[in-house]
């Protein structure tokens, strides 16, 4: 059996470190060049112990790939403290941005046929044409996408006008 030294967090945080000095891009393969010929954690090894590479870098302070990204920012209409919005990856952020403009879209105009404009938690979305393809009930859409889809293809209703609609067609498919 192979000797293989058992890395601690600390030894990878270290390696880390010695890495951002000799490197200016911090990536996988600039790791494994850095590496070759020394003993030191692999990097299979620290991802394993951090989750990911990016978590790693977090933890040694090094700057990760979402670091370089413009953040988004946090839509006014959100109900988080500006620490609780710091604390949530770029992929939360984006779908809250998402639920953000779609709830005031929907309260900004009203319900299309009775005027509800309330709470958007009693709002819906009615696609009067029904949905094509990516649309903004699936993950992955894109801001300008949505936007897009809000403004040509949807009208806002509210939860007893969308189900009255729905039931009032669904009798034609029964
Ligand atoms: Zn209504």
């Amino acid at each position: 059996m192979s000797k293989q030294k058992q890395y601690s967090k600390e030894d990878c945080i270290e390696s880390l470190k010695k890495f951002s000095n000799k490197s200016d891009k911090l990536t996988h393969k600039e790791y494994v060049n850095f590496r070759s010929g020394e003993e030191l954690p692999s990097y299979s090894v620290i991802t394993s112990r951090f989750g990911s590479w990016n978590r790693a870098k977090e933890k040694a302070n090094l700057p990760t790939n979402g670091q370089h990204k413009p953040k988004i920012k946090k839509p006014p209409t959100v109900s988080l403290t500006d620490k609780e919005w710091e604390k949530l990856k770029g992929t939360k952020r984006y779908n809250i941005k998402i639920k953000a403009y779609i709830a005031e879209w929907k309260v900004s105009n009203g319900c299309y046929n009775c005027g509800y404009d309330s709470n958007e938690a009693a709002m819906q979305v009615h696609h009067p044409n029904g949905r094509n393809g990516k649309s903004i009930t699936e993950k992955g859409i894109s801001f300008e996408q949505l936007k897009k889809e809000l403004k040509e293809e949807c009208l806002p209703l509210c939860g007893n006008c969308h189900n009255i609609e729905h039931n009032e067609k669904d009798y034609l498919t029964i």
